[in-house]
C-alpha cells in the first residue's frame, strides 16, 4: 500500500467522526467542518495514489457539495442526511475492508547486496498484465523488469483479491467488446481500491474513452501508442515520488482571520505561515519559500495590492500566485487587484472548501510552471544549469564537511549512429530509458541531470570512486541488456563513464574535467566501460 495502514486509519477516523459530529449537533458550522474533511480526505486518498477509494470519496464530496446550496438553514432537513448518511456508512465499510486486507506496513527500503550507502532499492512494484495477447507485450515486461517492476500477466478473468493490491492493473481491450470490457473495468474497480486501472489498446474515439473512463479506469491507451509512451507512464505512476507539501504564505493583518485561514489549510495538508505586517513580506518569501500568497486587502499602511506589486518586483517572486482574500465585493476592486499581478480574488467570509480548491489549482498549475524551468523536458531529469548550480551546492557542502563526494559523466556510445539507423525518436527512447535507469537507482540524496545531448552527470555526495564505480557498472550492465524492438529486430546500447572523486581545493569546473577526462579515456579504450581517475 502506498501510503501506512495507520495513516490512512487515522485519516479515515477523523473524516467519520467529523460525520458523526454533524450528526448530532446538526448546523450550518458542523456542515462546513464535514465539507472540509471530506475534501481534505479526498485529496489525501488522491495523493496517497489509493485510486479506488479517491473514487468513492470524490462521490460522497460531490454529494457533499450539492447540498451547499440547499442545505444552508439551519437545522438540516433529514432526507439528505439519510441518503449521504448511508453512502459514507458503505464507504466506511469499504476502507475498513481495505484496511483489514492491507494491515502489512509496506516493507521498507532493501539494501542491495553489500553496498551499504549507494544502492538502497525500494522493493519491486507489483503490475498485473489482463490479456489474451501477451506476447504482444514481452518488451514491455521484459523493460519494466529493469526499472525493478514485476509484471504478472494474468488471464483475463483473474480477478481473485491478492495481498498487496498490484500497483497497476493493465487490461488489454485488443480482444473484448466495449461492453465486456467495460464490465472488466468495473469488475477490478471495486475489487482494487489501491491499484490504478489502465486500458490498453481502447478504440480512440470519444465513446470508447469516455466509457472507459466512466466505468473506472484511470487512465486509457488507444490503440496505437507506443509502447515507450505506456512505459513512461508505468514508470511514472510505480516511481511514487512524493511531493513536497504545498506551502502558502498568509498576509493578513487580523490575527483571528489568519487562524480560520491557517486551519482551513491544515485540514487539507497544506503548510503555511502568517505575518501580520505586509512589510515583512520579502523576509518571509525568502524565508518560507512558499507556493502561493493569500493577501488581505485592506491592512495598516498599505493595501494588498500595493503589496502584491512590491513582490513583482522581485525577478524570482514574478510568477508566484497572488490569491485576495477581501470582504469588498466591488467589481472594480477586483479587477484593478487582478490586472495588478493577482491571480485570483476571493470573498470574505470564504468558503473553506473553495479557499482550498483555489490554493491547489493555483498551486498545481504553479508547480509545473517551476519544474519546466528546473527540470529537462525530454527525461524529467535537471537541466543543465540547474545541474551546474547542484554541483557547486553539493562541491561547496562536501568541501566545508571535509565529506567526499564523486560525479560521473555518461555518455551514450555511438548514439549517432543509433538516430542515423532508426530515426530521432527513437534515439529519444534510447536517451529516455537512460534517464529512468539513473533516476531510479541513485539515491533520493544523489542527483542527476542531462547535461547534453546523450551525456549525462551524476553527482554522488558522500561517496568515494570504489562504490561509485561499483554503482554506476551496474547499471551500465543492465543497460546494455536493455532491448529496444524495431520492425524485424532489436538493437542494444551501451554507455562509457568517467568518474573523479573531488579532492581539498578543486572547483566544480576542475571536477566535471577530470571525469570528462576519464570518459574520454573510457571511449578511448572501446568504450561499453567506466575508468575511474586516479
Ligand atoms: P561516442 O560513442 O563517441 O559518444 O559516439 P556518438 O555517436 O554518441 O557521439 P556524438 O557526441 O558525436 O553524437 C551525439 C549525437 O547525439 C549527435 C546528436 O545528433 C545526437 N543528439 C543530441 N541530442 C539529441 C536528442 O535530444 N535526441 C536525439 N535523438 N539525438 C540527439
Ligand atoms: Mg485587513
Ligand atoms: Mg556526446
Ligand atoms: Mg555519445
Amino acid at each position: 500500500m502506498p501510503c501506512s495502514p495507520a495513516e490512512l486509519q487515522k485519516k479515515s477516523d477523523e473524516f467519520l467522526s467529523r460525520w458523526q459530529s454533524c450528526k448530532d449537533h446538526p448546523g450550518v458550522d458542523a456542515f462546513v467542518e464535514f465539507a472540509v474533511a471530506a475534501s481534505s480526505f479526498t485529496e489525501f486518498l488522491d495523493a496517497r495514489g489509493l485510486p479506488g477509494l479517491h473514487q468513492n470519496a470524490r462521490a460522497v464530496e460531490q454529494q457533499v457539495l450539492s447540498q451547499f446550496d440547499r442545505w444552508n438553514t439551519d437545522p438540516m432537513p433529514e432526507a439528505p442526511i439519510g441518503d449521504l448518511d448511508r453512502q459514507i456508512a458503505e464507504f466506511g465499510v469499504r476502507i475498513a475492508a481495505f484496511l483489514n486486507d492491507n494491515t502489512d506496513a509496506s516493507p521498507g527500503r532493501r539494501l542491495y547486496q553489500d553496498d551499504t550507502i549507494l544502492t538502497e532499492f525500494l522493493p519491486a512494484k507489483k503490475i498485473w498484465l489482463l490479456t489474451s495477447n501477451p506476447d504482444d507485450w514481452k518488451d514491455v515486461i521484459t523493460q519494466a523488469g529493469y526499472f525493478n517492476i514485476q509484471v504478472e500477466v494474468c488471464r483475463q478473468h483473474k480477478d481473485q483479491k491478492t495481498s498487496p493490491d498490484p500497483t497497476i492493473v493493465l487490461v488489454d481491450a485488443k480482444a473484448l467488446e466495449p461492453a465486456a470490457f467495460n464490465a472488466r473495468v468495473q469488475a477490478l474497480r471495486s475489487r482494487f481500491l489501491a491499484s490504478s486501472i489502465i486500458g490498453l489498446q481502447l478504440p480512440p474515439d470519444f465513446e470508447g474513452l469516455h466509457l472507459a473512463l466512466r466505468h473506472g479506469c484511470d487512465l486509457c491507451f488507444p490503440r496505437g501508442t507506443a509502447q515507450s509512451a505506456i512505459m513512461a507512464r508505468l514508470v511514472k505512476l510505480c516511481g511514487g515520488e512524493q511531493e513536497p507539501p504545498y506551502r502558502v504564505l498568509v498576509v493578513e493583518d487580523s490575527k483571528t482571520a489568519s487562524t480560520v485561514i491557517q486551519r482551513t489549510l491544515k485540514e487539507s495538508g497544506v503548510e503555511s505561515m502568517a505575518i501580520s505586517r505586509p512589510q515583512e513580506v520579502l523576509t518571509a518569501l525568502s524565508k518560507f519559500q512558499p507556493d502561493l500568497v493569500l493577501m488581505d486587502m485592506y491592512m495598516p499602511g498599505c493595501t494588498g495590492v500595493e503589496v502584491t506589486r512590491v513582490i513583482r518586483q522581485h525577478e524570482e517572486f514574478l510568477s508566484t500566485p497572488v490569491v485576495y482574500l477581501s470582504a469588498d465585493t466591488s467589481i472594480a476592486l477586483q479587477v484593478d487587484a487582478l490586472r495588478l499581478g493577482g491571480d485570483h480574488f476571493l470573498t470574505k467570509p470564504f468558503n473553506p472548501v473553495i479557499l482550498n480548491a483555489v490554493v491547489r489549482s493555483k498551486i498545481e498549475r504553479y508547480r509545473i510552471l517551476r519544474r519546466s524551468m528546473y527540470l529537462d523536458s525530454l527525461t524529467g531529469l535537471l537541466n543543465h544549469t540547474t545541474s551546474k548550480q547542484r554541483l557547486g551546492a553539493a562541491v561547496s557542502t562536501a568541501l566545508a564537511e571535509g565529506s567526499p563526494l564523486c560525479v560521473a559523466m555518461i555518455d551514450i556510445d555511438h548514439f549517432k549512429k543509433v538516430n542515423d539507423t532508426h530515426g530521432h525518436p527513437m534515439g529519444d527512447q534510447v536517451i529516455r530509458s537512460l534517464a529512468w535507469l539513473l533516476k531510479q537507482r541513485l539515491r533520493k540524496t544523489d542527483a542527476v541531470g542531462r547535461y547534453g545531448g546523450e551525456e549525462f552527470l551524476v553527482i554522488l555526495p558522500l561517496a568515494h570512486a570504489d562504490r561509485a564505480h561499483r554503482l554506476l557498472d551496474r547499471i551500465r550492465i543492465d543497460f546494455s541488456q536493455f532491448s529496444y524492438p524495431v520492425p524485424g529486430a532489436a538493437f542494444a546500447c551501451s554507455f562509457s563513464g568517467g568518474i573523479a572523486q573531488l579532492k581539498p581545493g578543486m572547483n566544480a569546473p576542475a571536477l566535471v574535467k577530470l571525469a570528462d577526462d576519464a570518459l574520454y579515456q573510457a571511449k578511448r579504450q572501446g568504450r561499453n566501460q567506466l575508468v575511474a581517475c586516479s
